[in-house]
């Protein structure tokens, strides 16, 4: 017989935060905050001399476990909504260093095309391991190739086992070279089997629940590499198991000229055509999203990705999200594939948003309280969720801090808060997910991360020489 201590879901305390950010419906910041998980569910949020005698009492017990965050800032764990995680294989390619998008995805598909099964695994749990560092509980994967054997089933299973919540969009490409597309024909699918694959991989591992840690989405990988019919019957497919859907859209002048060559269209008209709007999807990029474009995804929810470094590292341009916010487009970041912005880190790129939105359109454009919120609510609207992206009762027990006390830091006092986003970016000390202290004091609870990057490391360079090889 066990006895009740050892029957409740383990209880989670975490007390003494300088301040702790709610984003909740007041955006209160709690001084000497505390917050009480029970299981992956947050059950209390409050300041710390003010937590209920039922918590303090039961400090002591087995189930318990107190973290204390003293010289901590608090926030929601940072929700990423846009990545390829594979590519954290080919970063800094030199071959693709200084190319815009088309030319730059076209030296790397043929390498792309040696991935296998082993490298999908790896390579996401490395492009996980990155993002839970910066702060980041809950990520999108966007895979859209899937050669040697590869499927969405290996990303999935890499990222139980580190323990992210996961939003897996199965991509796509079915529009090869010799149709007009941009991709090599090697690599591009059948639209038949990307439709029952994706029906499979939905009936299989998708979670709808509250709290959910997986869910699946379905995601034709751009309109220059898949068809109109694909996209219509994604939509389709989508809908008749509300899943979200997500692609890519308006990323850069080019993409405007193929979208208007090809389809007589804008992307924003493009996609409306198609049925891609509505609160269940969301698009990447969107930097050249006109004021109608801007209008229609405010009128029907449609989200959107914003991946600064990305757009700055491929020189396509800055996003009109202030323009987008002002309008009700629901607006979430994103760090972009790991080889277009070769620095996956979520805090890093709240900073970009704030720093580029000020480039494009002055000092007021963002705040950084601002870019914290579109790192968190902003993104899980964006997914829609209402379960993260804030702390409160009944939210998930998703949760990051950060020491003030390093020198990147020192100083900034005045106001800890807009520091961690106008100070270098920081790792976490600690972070949970869904109740599990998967960060604790800068490390990985659940991944060997050195032997794991030693084995990166070998997957990179072979991935690299068999394209050479090719
Ligand atoms: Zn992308």
């Amino acid at each position: 017989m066990t006895s009740p201590a050892t029957q409740a879901a383990p209880l989670l305390i975490a007390r003494h935060a300088d301040v702790l950010v709610t984003m909740d419906a007041q955006r209160r910041e709690i001084a000497d905050g505390a917050l009480v998980a029970r299981g992956g569910v947050i059950e209390w949020v409050g300041a710390t001399d003010e937590l209920p005698a039922a918590y303090s009492d039961a400090v002591d017990q087995p189930h318990v476990r107190v973290l204390e965050l003293s010289g901590h800032v608090v926030t929601p764990g940072f929700v990423n909504t846009h990545h390829h995680m594979y590519q954290s294989l080919t970063r800094a390619l030199p071959a693709a260093q200084d190319a815009e998008l088309f030319g730059w995805l076209t030296n790397l598909y043929p390498i792309w095309a040696g991935l296998t099964p082993e490298m999908v695994r790896v390579s996401t749990q490395t492009a996980m391991a990155e993002l839970m560092l910066s702060g980041c509980t809950t990520s999108s994967d966007h895979l859209y190739l899937y050669p040697n054997g590869s499927r969405l089933d290996d990303s999935i299973e890499a990222a139980q086992q580190i323990g992210m919540r996961f939003h897996a969009a199965r991509g796509s490409m079915s529009v090869g070279r010799s149709q007009g597309g941009l991709p090599p024909d090697r690599v591009v699918e059948g639209e038949e089997a990307i439709l029952t694959e994706t029906r499979r991989l939905i009936e299989e591992w998708h979670d709808a629940e509250r709290h959910s840690m997986l869910r699946v989405v379905v995601a034709p990988c751009s309109p220059f590499s898949v068809s109109r019919d694909l996209m219509r019957e994604s939509a389709r497919l989508a809908r008749s198991y509300g899943v979200s859907m997500h692609t890519h859209l308006a990323e850069n002048d080019n993409d405007i000229a193929y979208s208007r060559e090809k389809f007589g269209m804008t992307p924003a008209e493009y996609a409306e055509d198609l049925g891609w709007v509505g609160s269940d999807v969301w698009h990447a990029h969107c930097v050249k999203l006109d004021e109608h474009g801007i209008g229609v995804f405010a009128r029907t929810g449609t989200g959107i990705a914003h991946c600064p470094c990305s757009n700055m590292r491929l020189a396509s341009g800055i996003a009109p999200i202030r323009r987008m916010r002002d309008a009700g487009v629901p607006v979430g970041l994103g760090v972009d594939g790991s080889a277009s912005n070769d620095g996956a880190h979520m805090l890093g790129e709240a900073r970009q948003a704030l720093l580029l939105a000020r480039v494009g359109f002055g000092p007021a454009a963002m705040t950084a309280r601002e870019a914290l919120e579109i790192a968190t609510l902003g993104g899980a609207r964006v997914l829609n969720r209402d379960d993260i992206g804030a702390l409160a009762p009944g939210m998930s027990a998703d949760f990051v801090s950060f020491d003030r006390q390093q020198v990147g830091m020192a100083g900034a006092d005045h106001d800890p808060v807009a520091a961690l986003v106008f100070c270098a970016p920081s790792n976490v000390a600690h972070s949970v997910i869904n109740g599990r202290q998967v960060v604790d004091n800068g490390r990985l609870t659940t991944l060997e991360l050195d032997a794991h990057l030693t084995v990166h490391r070998r997957l990179a360079l072979e991935l690299a020489l068999a394209a050479k090889a090719a």
